[in-house]
């Protein structure tokens, strides 16, 4: 039986596999026993820079530190320019991997620079994943530098389709940031996008470190519950399959 969604719920995730989020975020949630996704790709230039990304012996240490690990495939394609197979084989390919390192297998998806479609939907919910996040688009047009969205309604929203009710970015602050958090009220979800603390590699995602600590103070005088997007399932219905 699902718990009540209590006001001040906020689901943390991370994109990207930047380093910054195991030196830098990790410690800083674990001190507060807060929850966060991770969402794992091989795209962009994780396996060309091993300073700017993590190894997978690393996100193995998130993990095992009892944090998810999430499936951003394989490549960071857009989901919309991929056959059904080639989705499912990039899918398959980091389940696989984590099964290398002793991760846990993903539970849920993040879909590669917040494009996603109806056919991808089908791919991911035939998979078996209970919940999946997308960007702020449709509802809200994406400013490709951060920016506001819809909270997560379990009410109207699809589990697989679940809005980013906050990117962070350079035009994303402070008042930005509270204003999300201030929408998870009337059983409603504050979901929360973020990248690199800093993102060295992509100016247009970055957070500045103070600006995550001023975040993480207002979570934490908020009263709030930090969780990732898998324990979502403490309050509502994932997919049933
Ligand atoms: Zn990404």
């Amino acid at each position: 039986m699902a718990e009540p969604i209590p006001d001040g719920l906020v689901c943390l995730t991370f994109d990207d596999g930047v380093k910054s989020q195991l030196t830098f975020v990790a410690p800083i949630l674990k001190e507060l026993g807060y929850g966060a996704t991770f969402y794992i790709s091989e795209g962009l230039r994780f396996l060309e820079d091993k300073t700017r990304y993590m190894t997978w012996e690393e996100i193995a240490d998130l993990d095992g530190q009892g944090f998810e690990i999430g499936n951003h495939t394989r490549a960071h394609k857009n989901v919309n320019d991929q056959t059904d197979e080639e989705l499912l084989d990039d899918i398959l390919y980091i389940d696989r991997l984590c099964a290398e390192h002793g991760i846990r297998k993903p539970t849920t998806f993040c879909y590669p620079g917040y494009a996603h479609g109806e056919r991808a939907v089908t791919v991911i919910r035939n998979h078996g994943f209970q919940f999946a996040r997308r960007g702020t688009a449709p509802d809200v047009e994406y400013d490709r530098e951060g920016g506001r969205g819809l909270a997560y309604d379990p009410e109207s929203h699809d589990p697989l389709l679940i809005p980013t009710t906050g990117a962070a970015g350079p035009n994303y602050g402070m008042d930005d940031f509270k204003w999300s958090v201030d929408q998870a009220v009337d059983g409603k979800v504050c979901v929360l996008t973020l990248h690199g603390v800093p993102d060295l590699d992509h100016a247009w995602v970055n957070t500045d470190p103070e600006d995550f600590e001023a975040y993480i103070r207002y979570l934490n005088d908020s009263g709030c519950t930090v969780i990732s997007l898998a324990s979502l399932s403490r309050y509502v219905d994932g997919v049933t399959n």
